[in-house]
């Protein structure tokens, strides 16, 4: 179940145990494209496409494989079901890798605020940008206009920071087009405001990366909010929970994400954020026969749970394969260890920071290797053709 990153994986790894006739394999999911995410933020430059960023499954699956473009309902565990839209399916053995969603804390609200997860998303907010700017070239009044013009990021994850940066760099490009006589827009009437509910910015990246992408931010003006969990929404933006009121009249939303697991899965105990929590041979707990991996599985390894990231379900789904074959031929399942390989860190359309089997790289050298990785990684030929151009 997912054809993401785990999911999609899991699969071309099992390509040799369907050849040999040992299992039949089907996969599941509402989308009918993988979607790349580390090369969504692109989309808002539009320097790629939407059908370079989302990858058709069709391309991706193997023959053998039977495909479901289907929303999957609920799952039986005791009857070994799973209930898509128009069908039911029955498993031997389940392989749960349907990620994680935003989760919004203001529902009520959740219309006013801008995702980011996916090709919708990164179109709609490209948008918006543009149309911010073409309304604010129309507004005699400077207040408004600023108003207009104000966007702020909830979550200092890499998420939000690489939008914060893209999407000033967005309003820094594109404003000159709406500065032409008769606009009453003026140079850098707009504002990009990233907010951290802690008194860092990605917590989780090494110290001198959180230092270089504070330098960038002070370089091309983007204000940081530190120690600030937002509560609630106002007309005007966002109200924090000591009471101060930040003004935003477009919001994006990079602070949390919650696994889908628990609308299909009914009551099965939950780790964190509604991710199934596993056992080191990423077998859901006390089921045998059903493994979890990616965003929608909480590992704890030192007391914590792994991070969502796509090299962690990649990393998984290689174990997840090895372990299906050992369940299929009744031999010993393995553990999974994870080995962190490093993380990019894009800051506009040429400027990224790399932290690469030690090496620290900065501004152009890391947009270049980050174009190199990703030109290894991405599935698509017409994608490695397109990302050169990085170079
Ligand atoms: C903008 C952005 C940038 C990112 N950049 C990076 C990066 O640079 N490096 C990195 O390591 N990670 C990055 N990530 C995180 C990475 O995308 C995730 O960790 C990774 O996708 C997790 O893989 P997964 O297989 O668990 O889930 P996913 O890749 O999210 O796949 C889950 C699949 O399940 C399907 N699904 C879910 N529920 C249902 C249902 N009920 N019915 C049918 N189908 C369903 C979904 O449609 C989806 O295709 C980024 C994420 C985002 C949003």
């Amino acid at each position: 179940m997912g054809a993401g990153f785990g999911g999609i994986k899991t699969a071309k790894l099992l390509k040799p145990l369907q050849r040999r006739g040992l299992i039949e394999l089907a996969l599941v999911d509402r989308r009918d494209y993988f979607l790349f995410t580390p090369l969504l933020p692109e989309l808002i430059f539009g320097r790629l496409r939407s059908d370079e960023v989302a990858i058709p499954l069709v391309s991706l699956l193997d023959k053998r494989t039977t495909f479901y473009h289907q929303e999957i309902i609920a799952v039986d565990l005791e009857r070994r079901q799973v209930r898509l839209k128009k069908t039911i399916l029955t498993f031997d053995i389940l392989v749960i890798a349907t990620g994680a969603k935003a989760d919004i804390f203001f529902p009520a609200e959740s219309s006013r605020i801008y995702k980011f997860q996916d090709i919708d998303d990164a179109l709609r907010l490209s948008d918006k940008i543009e149309k911010a700017l073409l309304l604010a070239s129309q507004e005699s009044d400077e207040q408004r206009r600023r108003q207009l013009l104000s966007f702020a990021v909830l979550g200092a994850g890499p998420t939000g920071v690489e939008l914060a940066a893209h999407i000033q760099e967005q309003l820094l490009n594109q404003q000159k087009h709406f500065l032409s006589a008769g606009s009453h827009l003026r140079d850098n009437e707009f504002s990009v405001k990233l907010i951290s509910r802690g008194q860092e910015i990605l917590a989780s990246f090494p110290a001198w990366m959180r230092a270089e992408a504070r330098k960038c931010f002070d370089k091309i003006g983007v204000e940081i909010i530190f120690n600030s969990l937002a509560e609630s929404l106002s007309p005007r933006g966002i109200v924090l929970q000591n009471g101060q009121e930040i003004m935003a009249e477009n919001i994006i939303w990079a602070a949390g994400l919650k696994a889908q697991t628990p609308e299909f899965l009914g009551n099965q105990p939950v780790a964190v954020n509604g991710r199934l929590e596993i056992t080191p041979e990423l077998l859901m707990k006390g089921h045998r026969n059903v493994l979890c991996l990616g965003d929608s599985s909480c590992l704890l390894v030192n007391g914590g749970p792994l991070p969502g990231l796509a090299q962690v379900a990649n990393q998984q789904a290689v174990v997840a394969a090895r372990n299906i074959e050992a369940l299929v031929l009744n031999k010993p399942l393995r553990p999974f260890v994870y080995k962190h390989r490093g993380e990019f860190l894009t800051l506009g359309k040429k400027s990224a920071l790399g932290n690469l089997w030690g090496w620290h790289l900065r501004s152009r050298l890391a947009r270049i290797f980050w174009a190199l990785i990703y030109c290894i990684k991405v599935p698509s030929l017409k994608t490695k053709r397109r990302l050169p151009r990085y170079l």
